[in-house]
């Protein structure tokens, strides 16, 4: 028997030492001697290790009197698995093995003898060393944790982000660096580990200085060779700048809101000057500025200004100063003064009717300012306008990166709460009918303040256009359709037709529309009677029509089409409460676009440039609520390449890479701006297709799989390959009713096409 046993460990490729009841070598295979780089006499008897070369421990130290493990099983019976160790050579080379060290018993429950099994894993413990030079210098932070939340391990980037320091790190755990929330989902983490799920979490963590770092954690277990997790491993994102524009988005947002207030606090109160310094005091908030004034305009008395605010300024010289609170005097009297600088910025923007930004002193315009003023290094002045004439403007001063057309679209929306405010104040017998827009736009405005998304946006904007009356009479039918700044896309984003006349569903085109191509508003009083233009959308023959565009983030977005069946019902009420409606609703929608972006860079798959799979399931989220309350379908493509394995053992892992990223180009010549493309996983891609039926979806599936099968990819000098894909089709509305049914069934169909022998299109079908 132990001889037999004996002949057999000889051959193991494991490494096996038997140590006696003292805890000397009694017996050693071949691939142990190997290992340790001894002879046999140089071991059997003695005690432990005993060669030329040294033991080290995983951190490369050597072993210390309590790192040697076999006294401690004599002394207290326990079993160590995989204990990891490397030997030091003379020549500096190291031989990493792990070691399972196991007391064997006697009838008494006494150590007869200790067994020692050595694994060789120099080479993967290279591997791993490489992987941890990467996890070292990654941009992404690190960490390894203990089932309890103990930190066993980080990197550069999560100690840099966080604001520890490594060692700082170790030991602590999870929950130290957690606020309330974030605890809870470490918790629900960690418990999930257990079960083996790989999951992600966006958690809060705070760092060492106590502010929050918002991150999205990507989290693993970690196994033993048994395949129980007995931790896990993460990878850390940190998002703080999508948090950042979070912020920024709730602080704009409040800042409308603030706008709303002085505006409902003025239809309150009557009082004028309230609300309107409280807006200037925003505007100065919100971009920076350092002082800035609130003047009206009245051309009926010559070159008068008002001064209505003023705030931050202060005066180096009397003669001014006395100037201005002259005028500030003069505004409870309802005088005018005449402006000593209307040849300057402020006279600029009252003739030219437009916001001007000037940052520096030579612009043009600039004639410098008169002494006792304060310095002006960067300015912007907004007018504020009713029925095209100017009622006056906001101007703002020495915001220290100089203005953008950013904060200039805010300031717009402010400018306008002023003019509806002194539009309100010129005509004191405010008719109901004009309290009625402002509390409109009041609510409006609160409404708008409570969106985070854009389309969502579009639904406030429609409803408060379809609530605008005349009498009975109201808007019939609303279009607004998006225009791509590429100008190659158009997505209609508000489809509202209560007309009774069919809709041929038609935009003209950037190149007919004549609301975009000149940045307008085109009213068409009576359709019976005045001339229409031939695109106008319903074609109707009676009843009045208005087109406008809509600029977002200073350029042209969009056209809203409006329809109603009675004749001059755009008139210039109406139309003024559009416009600030539009005023309004432009600022939010870029914010939302910028935050969209922010978010996309955390949602992009480096090497394709295509969505991620967390991006496709925020996506889902989004649009499978859309499609179900427009009962509309929406269609999934799914592919996978074809025998990309021996793609890449033929042409190296490389050209994988570049093949990979190709895809991402067939993919984007295929599709439409509103569908999304996804590398699923590794080389599996999925496509969604809102609105899409089957048909269509496969029609677009084989443009993509044609495309693929005959565009040359280039790998290398001169080397070129090809590569194919089959895909499944699964359509939202008749398949399936969640995302992940709808998956597995586009996955069915995909197999159904590589069974069909690949390179193939297969829809999902009962
Ligand atoms: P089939 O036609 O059945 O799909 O055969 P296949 O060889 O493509 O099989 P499978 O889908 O199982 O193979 C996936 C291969 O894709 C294995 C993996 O090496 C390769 N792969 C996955 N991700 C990447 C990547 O990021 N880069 C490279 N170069 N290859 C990848
Ligand atoms: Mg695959
Ligand atoms: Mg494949």
């Amino acid at each position: 028997m132990r001889d037999r046993f004996k002949r057999i460990i000889k051959t193991l490729s494991e490494g096996i030492i038997i140590f006696d009841k003292k805890g000397f070598v009694k017996e050693i295979n071949q691939a142990a001697l190997d290992m340790l780089d001894v002879s046999p006499d140089e071991i059997i008897g003695k005690p432990h290790f005993a060669g030329k070369s040294t033991l080290i421990d995983e951190e490369g130290s050597a072993l210390s009197a309590d790192d040697i493990i076999i006294p401690r099983v004599l002394e207290t019976g326990e079993t160590f698995k995989n204990v990891i160790r490397g030997l030091k050579k003379a020549d500096g080379s190291i031989t990493w093995f792990k070691a399972s060290i196991t007391p064997m018993l006697d009838s008494n429950n006494g150590i007869e003898e200790i067994v020692n099994v050595m694994i060789d894993i120099t080479e993967l413990y290279n591997l791993k060393k490489k992987d941890r030079k990467i996890l070292e210098t990654a941009k992404e932070g690190y960490w390894e944790v203990k089932l309890s939340g103990e930190i066993i391990k980080v990197n550069r980037a999560l100690s840099s982000f966080i604001g520890y320091r490594e060692e700082e790190l170790i030991g602590k755990t999870v929950y130290d660096i957690a606020d309330g929330d974030g605890r809870k989902i470490l918790e629900h983490a960690l418990n999930q580990l257990r079960f083996g799920v790989s999951e992600s979490y966006a958690v809060t963590l705070k760092c060492k200085k106590g502010f929050d770092v918002y991150t999205m954690i990507s989290t693993s277990p970690l196994l033993d060779s048994s395949g129980k997790a007995v931790g896990g491993f993460a990878f850390i994102t940190d998002l703080s700048d999508l948090r950042a524009t979070h912020r920024e988005l709730e602080r704009q947002h409040s800042t409308i809101s603030a706008i709303n207030e002085a505006i409902v606090s003025y239809v309150r109160s009557d009082d004028i000057r309230e609300p309107i310094e409280h807006i200037l005091d925003i505007a100065l908030r919100l971009t920076g500025s350092e002082y800035g004034a609130v003047a009206s305009f009245n051309d009926a008395d010559g070159k008068g200004l008002r001064i209505l605010a003023l705030k931050g300024v202060k005066w180096a010289d009397d003669v001014n100063r006395g100037l201005y609170e002259r005028a500030m005097q003069q505004y409870s009297g309802k005088g005018y003064i005449s402006c000593p600088f209307m040849d300057n910025l402020f006279g600029t923007v009252i003739q030219i009717k437009k916001p001007v930004i000037s940052n520096k002193a030579g612009d043009p315009y600039r004639k410098g300012v008169p002494e006792g003023h304060m310095p002006l290094h960067a300015f912007m002045g907004v007018p504020f306008m009713w029925h095209e004439r100017v009622m006056g403007l906001i101007a703002l001063a020495n915001k220290k990166e100089g203005y953008t057309g950013l904060e200039l679209e805010l300031v717009e929306a402010m400018a306008r709460s002023i003019s509806l405010i002194l539009y309100r104040d010129e005509e004191r017998e405010a008719s109901v009918q004009k309290d009625n827009i402002l509390n409109a736009i009041a609510s409006f405005s609160r409404d708008l303040t409570r969106t985070l998304a854009e389309l969502e946006a579009y639904e406030i904007f429609k409803h408060y256009l379809l609530s605008l009356r005349k009498g009975e009479a109201r808007i019939d039918a609303v279009f607004l359709v998006n225009i791509d700044p590429s100008r190659h896309f158009a997505e209609e984003v508000i489809s509202y037709n209560n007309s009774g006349i069919a809709d041929p569903g038609k935009f003209p085109g950037v190149e007919k529309c004549k609301a975009y191509i000149f940045a307008g508003t085109f009213i068409i009083k009576d359709l019976s009677n005045d001339y229409a233009c031939p695109f106008h959308r319903l074609g109707a023959k009676s009843g009045s029509y208005c087109c406008t565009a809509i600029s977002i983030g200073g350029a042209i977005a969009g056209v809203l089409y409006m329809y109603s069946k009675t004749p001059r019902f755009f008139t210039e009420d109406i139309k003024e409460t559009i416009d600030s409606f539009i005023a309004l609703l432009a600022p939010v929608v870029n914010n939302i676009r910028l935050l969209e972006m922010n978010k996309k860079l955390a949602l992009i798959d480096p090497l394709t440039g295509l969505y991620n799979r967390r991006y496709l399931e925020a996506f889902m989220d989004k649009q499978l609520a859309i499609v179900d309350r427009n009962n509309q379908l929406l269609s999934i493509i799914m592919f996978d390449i074809d025998n990309f394995k021996t793609f890449n053992d033929t042409h190296g892992h490389e050209a994988g890479d570049i093949a990979l990223k190709s895809i991402s180009h067939a993919i984007g010549r295929n599709i439409r701006a509103s569908d999304v493309g996804v590398r699923y996983g590794g080389e599996e891609f999925i496509i969604a297709l809102p609105n899409t039926d089957k048909m269509t979806a496969l029609d677009v599936a084989e443009r993509i799989r044609t495309t693929l099968e005959t565009t040359p990819i280039s790998i290398g000098l001169n080397k070129r390959a090809f590569i194919t894909a089959s895909f499944g089709i699964a359509t939202y509305g008749m398949d399936a009713s969640s995302l992940d049914a709808m998956i597995v069934k586009a996955d069915t169909a995909l197999y159904s096409a590589k069974k069909a022998g690949k390179n193939n299109t297969c829809v999902w079908q009962e």
